[in-house]
């Protein structure tokens, strides 16, 4: 599907500054199941950008618009590519970034909260606090990323409120700020106290949650009546809230130290407008963007934007190779000439596309917080920056993750070796694998590492439909990494239960089998000089 968006009148002569604050670019972070493709869904419902839910996300069972391009993908039912949806609501644009839902991708989820403002942390009700979303909760501190919480699935038996809050203080540090406070317990679920003004919001469950569930706001009196007992207890609990400081402080969530927490049920479209409204009323807009020295590239100057993810395949009928890049500074007009910071070169921007699923639009412009998808972008890879004008300008590289797992990679056919190493290459720029050089193995043998064994089936399954050039992996058996600090030593490290293997970055690791066989070399040879792999989310 493709077609040009008309942009209405007042969008053609914008200003960056202007058009940055009235957008929030955010992504979903979640544990699998937690529900995020079905509040994905939602929101869009909200925004009217589709008129009924389940045209969003194509999991199995339900219609729509699929966001998974690869066959694998398809047969496996999960979504491994990223894009954004982009929807207005109230005024504003919301660009929201699709990350993948699998754990084994999540290298990809990592570089698309380089591109985020804000996230959502998405928790199950049931479940709390699962290992995906502490690890994603981990980058977003990290990076100083904001984040909301929004408890999911409050339509069915869970666990009680003020414990899930609790479990945020104490296993992650995050200070909850209830913004809404759920009347009735989970899987009784009446609606919530919107604690902002003291409301009654009314749930009524609707068919499936197909359309937007109706609203019954009612005074604090009228609620009493309504729902007697339940609203006491939320009443008296929010008051609780209260009084121990858990009130809204917008400057704490703006320094990532506390999280307005909604509650809520997607799949019942329950408590998403008062995400959305959220989202609006404190979410941080676009702001000035450090570059790799440290000095922000201002809204108002000209055209910047880094490339987070790149992405081949997503049109069966083209082979074609898609960039996905957050605008950061200025008015992004398609057709402009932009420079590739890295070369020099400079870079057409006739194909600029926006997508979500398969869905495809023409994007004219483009301001601060956007996506563009840069369609035949076979110059551009994961962290790349474009500009035009002057200054010039470059952004920090996207940060490269430790890898776990490793696999020495063999061409299968030795008369095809040139499409063997072009298509390692290209896979290793898209930041599908990590490729590392060997000096015992040599070139025709290169070893390559991931941070999830999936990633390795993605390769197989690329390097023989797109490169036909089929390979055979050999799984290597280390488990433990370290940086080598004196590249001197490196002869040191070869051993029957390690090696040492380089970086493109220039970095040289050095791999071990498992622990107690690093603990014996270094007794054995205390002069190493062997570092943890820390600084990779910098
Ligand atoms: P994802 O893996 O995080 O994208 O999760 P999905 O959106 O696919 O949801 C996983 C399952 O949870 C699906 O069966 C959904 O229908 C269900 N689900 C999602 N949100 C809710 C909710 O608010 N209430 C209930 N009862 N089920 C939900």
């Amino acid at each position: 599907m493709s077609q040009t968006r008309q942009l209405p009148e007042t969008d053609r002569v914008a200003d960056p500054v202007k058009e940055a604050g009235r957008r929030r670019t955010f992504a979903v972070i979640s544990h699998p199941d937690a529900g995020k493709s079905t509040l994905t869904e939602a929101l869009a419902l909200h925004a009217k950008v589709i008129s009924e839910a389940g045209a969003v996300h194509g999991k199995a069972g339900r219609r729509g618009v699929v966001s998974d391009w690869l066959s694998m993908e398809r047969s496996r039912g999960i979504s491994i590519t990223s894009a954004a949806l982009q929807f207005e609501y109230r005024e504003h644009v919301i660009n929201l970034l699709d990350t993948p839902g699998h754990a084994d991708f999540s290298e990809d989820t990592y570089r698309v909260l380089s591109a985020v403002d804000c996230a959502v942390m998405l928790l199950d009700s049931a479940k709390g606090l699962e290992p995906q979303t502490v690890k994603l909760f981990d980058v977003c501190r990290h990076r100083g990323i904001p984040v909301i919480t929004f408890v999911n699935k409050w339509d069915r038996p869970g666990r009680e409120a003020l414990e899930l809050c609790d479990e945020l203080r104490d296993r992650i540090g995050l200070r909850p700020m209830p913004l809404t406070w759920p009347v009735g317990i989970a899987g009784d679920f009446r609606g919530v106290l919107d604690r902002r003004d003291g409301e009654f919001v009314g749930f009524e469950r609707t068919s499936g949650g197909a359309t937007i569930a109706p609203e019954h706001h009612m005074s604090a009196d009228e609620a009493v009546e309504r729902v007697g007992d339940e609203w006491q207890r939320a009443a008296e609990e929010s008051e609780l809230l209260t009084e121990s400081g858990d009130d809204m402080d917008p400057d704490a969530f703006a320094r990532a130290e506390a999280s307005p927490v909604l509650f809520g049920s997607a799949v019942q479209n329950f408590g998403v407008r008062h995400l959305l409204d959220v989202l609006l009323e404190h979410a941080p807009a676009p702001s000035a963007r450090p570059d790799e020295r440290g000095e922000p590239r201002q809204l108002d100057e000209p055209f910047s934007a880094f490339v987070f993810k790149v992405q081949t395949g997503m049109d069966p009928a083209h082979r074609d190779r898609v960039a996905f890049a957050r605008v950061c500074s200025g008015e992004f007009e398609r057709g402009i000439v932009a420079t590739h910071a890295d070369t020099q070169r400079s870079f057409s921007t006739k194909y600029a596309q926006q997508m979500f699923g398969q869905q495809r639009d023409t994007v004219e412009r483009a301001y601060p917080g956007d996506v563009i998808g840069l369609v035949n972008a076979s110059a551009l890879g994961v962290g790349d920056t474009l500009h035009t004008g002057k200054p010039a300008v470059r952004f920090p590289g996207m940060p490269q993750f430790t890898p776990e797992h490793f696999a020495v990679a063999r061409t299968t056919d030795p008369g095809r070796s040139k499409q063997f190493r072009r298509g390692l290459e290209q896979l290793v720029q898209e930041g599908v694998i990590q490729l590392l050089h060997s000096e015992t193995r040599g070139e025709g043998a290169p070893v390559l590492a991931a941070v999830g064994p999936m990633q390795f089936d993605v390769v197989n399954q690329r390097m023989e439909s797109e490169f036909r050039s089929p390979l055979k992996l050999e799984q290597l058996p280390y488990t433990v990494v370290r940086l080598v600090g004196d590249p001197g030593q490196r002869s040191m490290l070869h051993t029957h239960s390690s090696e040492v293997l380089d970086r493109a970055d220039g970095t040289t690791l050095a791999v071990f089998t498992d622990d107690i066989s690093m603990r014996s070399l270094q007794r054995l040879k205390p002069e190493l000089d062997l570092r943890h792999v820390v600084a990779d989310t910098e």
